[in-house]
């Protein structure tokens, strides 16, 4: 028996824009680049992907992440709070206030600040896997 990887290399055309290895494409997208050309606009206001590279014509808007961009960012953001939050509480134990104060203000900050690269990063992942798929309210 041999291994393959899934789906087979032979079934999958080469797509007419240019696939950037992984790791490329993720950092590209972490910098709100084309994951494909790196071309500078990835998104179109916050959060909106644009359908479609203007240099390369990569169709980043099929690249639906819907999701996992929050998903990720909440798990990055309560890897960095929780523990700061843990550490302070256990060394200081300052008023509620006070940890009110210092800890919403730092959760929404890393939460707007990490959303947007986190969706890119998370577009060149799925652009560079193939993870396309239509919007349905286009159909
Ligand atoms: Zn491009």
């Amino acid at each position: 028996m041999t291994l393959s990887h899934w789906p087979a290399e032979a079934a999958q055309p080469a797509p007419p824009w240019p696939v950037a290895p992984l790791a490329t494409a993720i950092g590209r997208g972490l910098l709100s680049r084309c994951p494909a050309c790196g071309e500078r606009h990835l998104f179109k206001g916050y959060l909106k992907v644009v359908s479609e590279c203007r240099r390369c014509g990569a169709p980043l808007g099929l690249a639906r992440a819907d999701d996992a961009p929050p998903y990720f960012t909440i798990l990055v953001v309560g890897h960095i709070v929780v523990p700061l939050l843990v550490i302070m509480q256990r060394l200081a134990n300052p008023p509620t206030w006070e940890m009110t104060a210092i800890f919403v203000p730092l959760t929404l900050v890393l939460a707007l600040g990490l959303l947007r690269p986190i969706k890119g990063g998370t577009v060149g992942l799925m652009l560079t896997m193939g993870m396309l798929k239509p919007n349905p309210a286009a159909t």
